[in-house]
């Protein structure tokens, strides 16, 4: 059985780090010569949780192959069939959702509540939902004979593991592709968790591989000859590195990058409701969340009013122990993306823009901000254009809906929005207009597994979730 980290009593684990393996062709391995360990750490509290096996060439060699030894007889297999393994891996999710949300915060930082209460029911949906495509793909328009890619290679980052874990194995396996998923280095211990579920479930072995490690496992990954469809979640710059290195390839490819979403506020919008969906929009997660509402564009005429109720909302949040239920801002996950945080926020400051974060204490261990939100902002700010991808908002101004669209558009990504007025016309002319993916109007972040997610310009191509989500693993 897969062990995993220690109740969230026991504060001080550092000396019962267990240590794990590589999950291939169903069983866990230790890393070949080629590999090596890693350490992931608690980033509340800095203290080490386990020791991580690191995939080599090799060992990227042997998941691959597995995968493809794996995916005849998976793909073979009537999609009723896929179904049931579908069906159970999501029961077990909510079986074990409590283990999981636990670890979940752990690893990553994020308050147990959102991990608990948001997270995994989503993980288990998105095994729910697509376990409902498994035996109706013939008949659903994706043409006479739908048929699966082959091996995925899939790679996620670190803000929702075990979401974009579930975002990217619930539709491969539906459609009958076999997997090999790289999760962030940062974050590796749900996915492991993940991997003995399989096992729990029965799953064949192979057609789910789950390898741990840094870039270079990654990027030997999608770069390996016998994988068949490269799906990507991270940032813009590896996205881009990863289409150059297999363009000429016959692979297919989706990216989930970047975003620097606008969260419009006009002066009719219910503000007390506004002022809960900007806070939702850039804290939720520490605001390392891809379509963050990391810009607020509020209209002139309600600034006041909105700043005002703003300030008081955030000096009601609770930073601090993500594994205490109260938290509504945990860790940061790591010191490498608290320094960017910092980094950009006194770039912020020192352009001339004007500071403020209510007052909190800060716990002295572990990686730590406090919720910032930038005034007197312009476009012509670093921290209007660049993703800060942390607890950082960045408010500007606008007079007319046309001005909010020129300023919500004027961004190299394009993955989210958000709008906030009681005028369904004018919602529905902005979201004709937001060069985004996702709309939000009157609410932010809201996530369905029956909805497409994904962005236009900078922040990637293809869509995860829904129909699409599918389509993206058949040929
Ligand atoms: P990252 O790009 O550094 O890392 C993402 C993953 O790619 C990690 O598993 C990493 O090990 C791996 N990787 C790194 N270099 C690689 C290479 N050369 N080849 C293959 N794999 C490689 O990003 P990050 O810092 O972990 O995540 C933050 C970024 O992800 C943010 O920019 C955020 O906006 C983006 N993100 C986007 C979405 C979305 O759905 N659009 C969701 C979450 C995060």
């Amino acid at each position: 059985m897969f062990e995993y980290a220690p109740a969230p009593e026991s504060r001080s684990i550092v000396d019962i780090a267990p240590s794990y393996g590589l999950f291939i062709d169903g069983s866990f391995v230790p890393a070949s010569s080629s590999g090596g360990v890693f350490k992931t750490v608690n980033p509340a509290s800095e203290e080490v949780l386990a020791e991580i096996a690191s995939a080599g060439a090799d060992d990227v060699d042997l998941a691959v192959a597995a995968a493809r030894r794996a995916f005849g007889p998976w793909s073979a297999l009537p999609g009723a069939e896929r179904a049931k393994y579908l069906f159970r891996i999501a029961r077990i999710i909510q079986e074990r959702s409590r283990e999981l949300a636990v670890l979940e915060s752990l690893d990553n930082g994020k308050p147990i509540r959102e991990s608990r209460d948001v997270d995994l029911p989503l993980v288990a949906a998105h095994f729910f939902y697509y376990a409902g495509w498994a035996d109706k793909l013939a008949y659903a328009g994706f043409g006479p004979d739908p048929r699966p890619l082959g091996v995925a290679a899939q790679v996620i980052p670190w803000n929702f593991p075990m979401l974009m874990l579930a975002w990217k194995i619930a539709p491969a396996l539906a459609a009958g592709n076999t997997v090999v998923l790289k999760p962030a280095e940062t974050t590796p211990l749900s996915a492991l968790f993940f991997a003995d579920i399989c096992r729990q479930a029965d799953l064949p072995p192979g057609v789910v591989n789950i390898i741990t490690g840094a870039g270079e496992t990654g990027r030997a990954l999608v770069e390996h000859p016998d994988v068949n469809k490269v799906a990507f979640t991270g940032s813009t710059e590896v996205g881009r590195q990863i289409a150059r290195s297999i363009a000429g390839t016959r692979k297919r490819l989706t990216l989930e990058l970047g975003g620097k979403a606008a969260n419009i506020v006009f002066d009719d919008a219910p503000i007390d409701q506004a002022v809960e969906g900007i806070v939702n929009g850039i804290f939720f997660n520490q605001g390392h969340v891809c379509c963050a509402g990391s810009r607020l564009l509020v209209q002139e005429s309600a600034y006041d009013e909105v700043l005002t109720a703003l300030k008081r909302r955030m000096s009601t949040l609770r930073v601090g122990d993500p594994l205490d239920k109260n938290t509504d801002i945990g860790a940061i996950n790591s010191a490498e993306q608290l320094s960017r945080i910092r980094e950009l926020s006194e770039i912020g400051a020192a352009e001339g823009a004007e500071r403020w974060s209510p007052q909190c204490d800060l716990p002295s261990q572990g990686f730590w901000f406090a919720p910032t939100i930038f005034t007197g902002v312009t476009q012509a700010h670093r921290i209007a254009r660049e993703e800060i991808f942390g607890p950082v908002l960045s408010v500007l101004t606008f007079r007319t809906p046309d001005e909010a669209i020129e300023k919500a558009n004027n961004t190299p990504y394009g993955l989210s929005a958000g709008v906030w007025t009681e005028k369904g016309s004018l919602i529905l002319a902005m979201a004709d207009k937001l060069r985004a993916g996702v709309v939000w109007a009157n609410t932010f972040n809201k996530f369905d597994p029956t909805s497409p997610f994904g962005g236009y310009k900078e922040s990637g191509y293809g869509r995860e979730g829904g129909r699409h989500g599918l389509e993206a693993y058949l040929a």
